[in-house]
């Protein structure tokens, strides 16, 4: 799940759509590109008045050229000339989605089953058995990436503008750990390589969270790859533009569990209950520690974008409606044991013969203080009751008199669609979305591959009204 998705979308300056001539309003600033980044694709077919107004604007607007918001969109029409990715597309089109695009989906589903997924992810089974695309093809990614930076280069200046606070997403409803693309060559892209790529197009910063991922022989991929992408991260500076965020929640189907058949166990006297309660408990909090060590050498670095912590933790409960199982009690105490797992790493880790993470007993001191930190942090939120399963477990009375009233949920969406953002699913299809209702958009990329193929449908909220973009 998106965890900073709120930040996200209330930092990314609403960019404001003027009706009355329909051309979208920038917030951009100047960015230069560096050579290096951009691809030469023959650029013949822009129509000679594009360039001509192009390189007078420029003239006109001296050091402040890179601001779309000093350019007549319309007049800009045609210099995405044979760009396949953008075929069919004007040019407003093409602005308006680089303007309040927050995600590129890389792939769909997720096996967490959280009962707040807000984006109420399917299983990546549900999707193959029922004849889904779940992927995006890394022909489509790369045409897409390939795409932009031309644009950018006709137009010598970043069109996603460089507003730090701007974080973008490789994801929906999927967890990140299991995110990653072959070529037809079958090279693998790990989520840093795919990240990177956005990076260099987009000036960034990428984010990656997840919820950790099981330790039975199943994962034990994924294991591998993320060790992997750890190492190559911290390894070199050529990732620092990423920002890793741990999920701690009682909401995921493991911890959530463990909450109902103890419920259960007790009322009903039921002690093969109470003990199969503990063991998902213990399953958990094991996949807890073990993420938490996995990515434990990102701590105290610092991403280069906007120098927020590489590493960051996000915690959430339900704060203000205390239900048995799902309290800021509840994640405190299984942060604490999720804490004392990650100690235990840590030891067996610095007494063994190639320590994979603690060197020293500062280093330790320090992990171990950024940890509890971070655990201690609880977050709670309105999004959080408007999942309609989340909403079914609660005492309904009590969100609705001691909490949020459902006018008050509704506000919340209704004043979210000043801040709607964009994603592109696998298939080029493009929707907005405030995280609390989605809306598809009459914007279509040229992707080759997935085109004809279903998807499974976005989430939340999925409207029948098209937003219309001319
Ligand atoms: S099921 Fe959980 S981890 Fe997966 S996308 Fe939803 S909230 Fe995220």
């Amino acid at each position: 799940m998106k965890v900073n998705f709120v930040n996200n979308a209330w930092c990314n300056s609403p960019l404001k759509y003027d009706n009355s001539n329909n051309t979208p309003k920038y917030n951009v600033r100047y960015l230069s590109l560096p050579k290096d980044t951009v691809s030469f694709q023959k650029s013949s077919e822009i129509p000679s008045k594009v360039t001509t107004y192009l390189k007078q604007r420029k003239e006109e607007l001296g050091k402040f050229y890179g601001d779309l918001t000093s350019y007549d969109l319309e007049k800009l029409d045609g210099i995405q000339n044979g760009i396949e990715i953008f075929d069919g597309l004007s040019f407003s089109q093409i602005a308006y989605l680089a303007s309040k695009l927050d995600t590129v989906v890389i792939q769909r589903g997720c096996d967490n089953g959280c009962i707040y997924c807000y984006c109420d992810a399917k299983t990546p089974f549900y999707m193959k058995t029922n004849h889904y695309t779940d992927k995006i093809d890394f022909e489509d990614y790369k045409n897409l990436i390939d795409g932009f930076k031309e644009l950018n280069r006709r137009l010598d200046f970043n069109i996603f503008g460089q507003n730090e606070n701007v974080s973008l997403f490789l994801f929906n409803d999927a967890d990140c750990s299991t995110i990653y693309l072959e070529d037809k060559d079958g090279k693998t892209y790990d989520y840093a390589d795919l990240a990177k790529m956005l990076y260099d197009v987009t000036g960034k910063k990428i984010l990656f969270d997840t919820a950790g991922w099981n330790l039975n022989d199943k994962d034990k991929k994924t294991q591998k790859r993320m060790e992997d992408l750890i190492q190559k991260v911290v390894n070199s500076d050529k990732y620092d533009f990423l920002q890793f965020n741990i999920s701690l929640n009682p909401f995921h189907s493991i911890y959530n569990r463990s909450v109902e058949l103890q419920k259960e166990g007790i009322s009903e006297g039921n002690e093969e209950k109470i003990k199969k309660a503990q063991k998902l408990r213990e399953i958990y909090t094991d996949r807890m520690a073990n993420v938490i060590f996995t990515f434990s050498p990102l701590i105290g670095r610092k991403n280069s974008v906007c120098h927020d912590h590489m590493l960051e933790f996000i915690v959430r409960a339900l704060v203000k409606t205390p239900v048995d199982g799902y309290t800021r009690n509840d994640i405190l105490k299984i942060g604490s044991e999720i804490v004392d797992k990650v100690e235990n790493l840590y030891d067996q880790d610095s007494m063994s013969e190639h320590p994979k993470v603690i060197k020293n007993k500062i280093q330790k001191k320090y992990y171990m203080f950024r940890i509890r930190f971070g655990l201690a942090d609880i977050d709670s939120n309105p999004i959080l009751l408007t999942n309609k399963k989340l909403l079914n477990k609660l005492d309904k009375e009590t969100v609705t008199k001691t909490l949020y009233t459902k006018s008050e949920l509704f506000n919340f969406a209704e004043e979210g669609k000043d801040f709607m953002t964009g994603l592109i699913d696998i298939n080029g299809k493009f929707y907005m979305t405030n995280y609390a209702e989605t809306y598809p958009t009459n914007i279509t990329l040229n992707y080759k591959n997935n085109k004809s193929k279903a998807t499974a449908k976005i989430e939340p909220n999925l409207r029948d009204t098209l937003i219309t973009i001319k």
